[in-house]
């Protein structure tokens, strides 16, 4: 039977939800369920991750652990792999899980594949699908190695409200201190801006918009939905935005539930940042623009126009 250790996603004491969702995808193909836990502080998450479908918690709790650091958080995760007997290891898509993954699969002598959207098991042969050159093409992926770490593409799996996992908790020691680089203190962005990856409605404005005097309409409609505000890299090369800010292949892949490209042509690299949104409404004023072909929702016209309307029907709606 396939073994799945899932690395809990948490973020100042929070568990995010790509937690349930991968648990959740470990029990749809079978698998036995366990999740690792690396912080400080974080032992009353025990039962929130067993409700999320784990049957084991490995819990790695230590005041040295508060902030991340890929040396040790892997060391961690190699740690319950073993204890697990995991066959399957799995990291959600954020920076800590790509910094760290690579390490854990040099560790266990394991294949790694990144951004895969599909895993199969065929007795002990793993398959799993993955986007390449820049979402041009799927990937079916045949895994050579008995052990597989791997990082899931954000929203590739969804969570199973109906599934629940067991309290089983297994408390493990934390690695002795890396001291090839200490992180001493985490540097968080200051404007106090909902961050792209966990928004729930994302809303990016490209290079239709012009200048600030565009930006700031957007912004504004992105500010009545409480969405995460994100741009195309051409309004990052202009200046425009800030880097931390650029959705695509070379920026933040996202995968809200709703996502509202306002100005954006729709190129391939932009793409491959958010068409694994669940819904997507574009505004351009070229009927032709490629992010049509992609958009659940288009409206043609001009985004001067067009925003003010959005806004004053949504805020109808809301009141
Ligand atoms: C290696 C590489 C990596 C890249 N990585 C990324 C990446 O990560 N993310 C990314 O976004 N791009 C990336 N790019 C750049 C990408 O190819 C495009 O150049 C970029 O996405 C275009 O941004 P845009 O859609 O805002 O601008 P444009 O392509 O100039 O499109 C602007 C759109 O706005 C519309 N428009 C103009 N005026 C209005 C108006 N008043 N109202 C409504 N619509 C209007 C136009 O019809 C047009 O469709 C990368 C490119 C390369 C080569």
């Amino acid at each position: 039977m396939a073994k799945v250790l899932v690395i809990a996603d948490i973020k100042q004491g929070v568990l995010k939800g790509s937690t349930a969702e991968l648990l959740s995808k470990a029990k749809a193909i079978g698998a036995q369920t366990a999740v690792v836990a690396i912080g400080s502080n974080i032992e009353s998450l025990t039962s929130e991750l067993a409700n999320a479908g784990s049957d084991t918690q490995y819990i790695v709790d230590d005041p040295g652990l508060e902030l991340f650091s890929a040396g040790p958080f892997a060391s961690c995760v190699v740690d319950a792999a073993n204890q697990f007997d995991a066959n399957l290891i799995w990291f959600g898509f954020s920076e800590s899980g790509k910094a760290v993954a690579p390490r854990v699969a040099a560790q266990l002598e394991a294949a790694c594949a990144t951004e895969i959207i599909d895993v199969t098991l065929d007795g002990d042969q793993i398959e799993v699908t993955r986007p390449a050159i820049a979402n041009k093409v799927m990937q079916r992926v045949k895994v050579n190695t008995e052990r597989l770490v791997a990082v899931v593409r954000a929203g590739a799996f969804e969570a199973d409200e109906g599934i629940s996992g067991t309290e089983n908790v297994v408390k493990l020691s934390a690695p002795a201190a890396d001291l090839k680089a200490v992180i001493k203190e985490l540097l968080s962005d200051a404007s106090g801006e909902i961050d792209l990856a966990d928004a729930d409605v994302v809303i990016s404005v490209g290079r239709g918009a012009k200048d600030q005097a565009g930006i700031d309409l957007v912004k504004e409609l992105a500010n009545d939905l409480a969405a995460g505000f994100g741009s195309s890299r051409a309004m990052v090369d202009g200046g425009l935005m800030a880097h931390n800010k650029q959705v695509g292949q070379t920026g933040k892949i996202v995968a809200p539930t709703l996502y509202m490209a306002i100005g954006i042509s729709g190129a391939i690299q932009h793409l491959a940042g958010m068409n694994g949104s669940k819904t997507i409404l574009a505004v351009n004023k070229d009927p032709e623009a490629p992010i049509f072909n992609v958009a659940d929702y288009g409206i043609v016209g001009d985004l001067f126009e067009v925003v003010p309307i959005l806004r004053e029907e949504i805020n109808k709606i809301r009141s």
